[in-house]
C-alpha cells in the first residue's frame, strides 16, 4: 500500500487522517438491494477525514475532472445504482415542496432531467430545473425565492464554490433547501452512504457543514440529519424551523459481512 499522503481539509485547512479503503465499485443501492450491482473489482479508493471539523472525502475522486466523472460514474450504467432518481424520488420531493412553495419561484439545482420541477409546474408552481450534468434547461435570468439541491452536495468536490453558486441564485430573503446525510458518530467502511460508485465523494459533520455555509456568508438549520436550509438572511430561516422534513434517502436493510462480496 502507498504511504499516506499528507493532505489538508478543503473546508477548514486542518490535517486529514486516513479512515478506510473501500472498493470503488460498491454502490449505495447494493445496501438496499442486498446484492452487488457492479461486480467488477476495479480497485479501492481512500476515504480521509479532517482531524478538526470532521469533513470526510474520497480524496482521489476530489481531483477528478467533470469528464472523468462522466466517464466513470455518470455513464450508461449509472441508473443501476440510483433507481429512485428516475421517478419515485422526484414525486416524493414535489409532494413535500408544493405547499412550501406556493407563491414562490423555485430553481431545482442538480435536478437531473428536471422531473421534480415539471411535477411542481403541474401544480402551478413557477419552477425550473438546472443540472450541470444534464444542462437540458439553462439557468433563468431571474432570482429564486427557493433554490433546492437534493442529492447534490455529497456529489461535489468543491463545497464552498457549490454553496456560493446556490446562494447567488437567490432573491433577497431567499433560502436554499438541500439534502445531504450527515456522518454517523463513527465512520465505518460499511457506512452505506460513503459509496463511490454513486459519485458520493463529500461527507459532512454538523461542524463542517456549518463552517462551509458560514464561509459562503450564510446561516443554516438542519430539519433532520439529511435535510437542511440555508440563507444569507437569518430571519428567512424562521418559518422553516417548523417544517417537517421529507425523507430523502431511506434506510438500507443490508450490510456487507465478508469484505465487499457478501451482503446479509
Ligand atoms: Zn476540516
Amino acid at each position: 500500500m502507498q504511504a499516506f499522503q499528507e493532505t489538508s481539509c478543503p473546508v477548514c485547512g486542518a490535517a486529514e487522517a486516513h479512515v478506510f479503503l473501500k472498493e470503488t465499485n460498491v454502490s449505495c443501492s447494493d445496501y438496499f438491494e442486498g446484492v452487488r450491482l457492479y461486480n467488477d473489482d476495479i480497485g479501492d479508493t481512500a476515504l480521509v477525514k479532517c482531524t478538526v471539523c470532521g469533513f470526510a472525502r474520497f480524496r482521489d475522486m476530489h481531483a477528478w475532472t467533470p469528464e472523468t466523472f462522466r466517464e466513470r460514474i455518470y455513464n450508461k450504467d449509472y441508473h443501476l445504482c440510483d433507481p429512485p432518481f428516475e421517478e419515485e424520488r422526484p414525486a416524493r420531493l414535489a409532494r413535500w415542496l408544493a405547499p412550501l412553495c406556493e407563491g414562490h419561484r423555485l430553481i431545482d439545482y442538480g435536478g437531473g432531467e428536471g422531473r421534480t420541477a415539471a411535477l411542481l409546474r403541474d401544480q402551478e408552481i413557477d419552477a425550473v430545473a438546472f443540472d450541470p450534468f444534464y444542462s437540458g434547461e439553462t439557468l433563468p435570468d431571474w432570482r429564486a425565492d427557493i433554490v433546492t439541491a437534493f442529492e447534490v452536495v455529497e456529489h461535489v468536490p468543491a463545497q464552498r464554490a457549490l454553496f456560493s453558486t446556490l446562494l447567488a441564485l437567490l432573491a433577497p430573503g431567499g433560502v436554499v433547501v438541500f439534502s445531504t446525510l450527515l456522518q454517523p458518530e463513527t465512520l465505518a467502511p460499511d457506512w452505506w452512504y460513503a459509496s463511490a460508485r454513486n459519485g458520493h465523494v463529500s461527507f459532512h459533520t454538523p461542524d463542517s457543514l456549518g463552517r462551509t455555509l458560514r464561509g459562503a456568508g450564510a446561516d443554516m438549520i438542519s430539519l433532520s440529519d439529511e435535510v437542511h436550509v440555508a440563507s444569507r438572511d437569518a430571519g428567512a430561516l424562521e418559518r422553516w424551523r417548523r417544517v417537517d422534513p421529507v425523507a430523502v434517502s431511506g434506510t438500507p436493510r443490508h450490510a456487507f459481512v465478508r469484505a465487499w462480496a457478501e451482503l446479509a
